[in-house]
């Protein structure tokens, strides 16, 4: 997968619309202290589906819309979109664009799409997931990570191992069918005991 844009519009500072084209190789983003580099990559964890409003700097989800300042007024939403290619399908195995919107509105919560389509928060986590990348992806490198990285368990280290190693999307698919498993085995248990009630 290759993130190709990222648009903000009344993300934390990006109160106006930005769109930022990312070109292929190595990109850079550079500024005085304070201008907003941060966020920009908080930004790209948001809309792959950070749940911690803690990682993103806030007391709460609402704190990424932009709070307003002495001379502009606080925003009621915010909404990131990122076009990423090079993406497979697990399903078909056919490449493809992926365009990620999520949008939040002060007091009732985020709100996902897929290339157009309305989605589920899990959807988007497993879409990237399956990409080998993700809201924690350790490839996303903020400030103190590498510290965090050094001084992480085994566990934390083979989950970013698998992660790099594109399996993180066959975990979340495990954890479901095992759900799945376990509420049928329930049904079972429970049509046993009605067929033996009838008896
Ligand atoms: P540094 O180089 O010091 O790490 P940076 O360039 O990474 O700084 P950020 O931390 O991304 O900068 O941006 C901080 C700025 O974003 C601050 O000016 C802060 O007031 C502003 N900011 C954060 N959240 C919001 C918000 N919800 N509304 C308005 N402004 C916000």
């Amino acid at each position: 997968m290759r993130i190709k844009r990222l648009r903000l519009t009344g993300f934390k500072s990006f109160v106006d619309p930005a769109d930022l084209r990312i070109e292929a190789g190595l990109t850079g983003v550079v500024g005085p202290n304070g201008c907003g580099k941060s966020n920009l990559l908080e930004a790209l964890r948001w809309v792959m589906g950070e749940t911690s409003a803690r990682s993103m700097r806030g007391a709460g989800m609402d704190d990424v819309i932009f709070a307003g300042t002495a001379t502009r007024p606080a925003r009621d939403f915010a909404e990131v979109s990122i076009l990423a290619d090079d993406v497979t399908d697990v399903g078909t195995g056919e490449g493809g664009e992926l365009e990620v919107v999520r949008r939040i509105e002060r007091g009732a919560g985020s709100a996902y799409r897929i290339n157009g389509r309305d989605v589920r928060a899990k959807d988007v986590a497993l879409a990237f997931a399956d990409a080998a990348t993700g809201a924690h992806s350790p490839a996303l490198v903020s400030q103190g990570r590498i510290g965090a990285i050094i001084a992480a368990r085994p566990a934390e280290r083979r989950a970013m191992l698998e992660e790099a190693a594109g399996i993180a999307g066959l975990h979340v698919r495990r954890k479901d069918a095992e759900q799945k498993l376990r509420a049928t085995e329930a049904n079972l248990t429970r049509l046993d005991e009605v067929i033996t009630d009838q008896e």
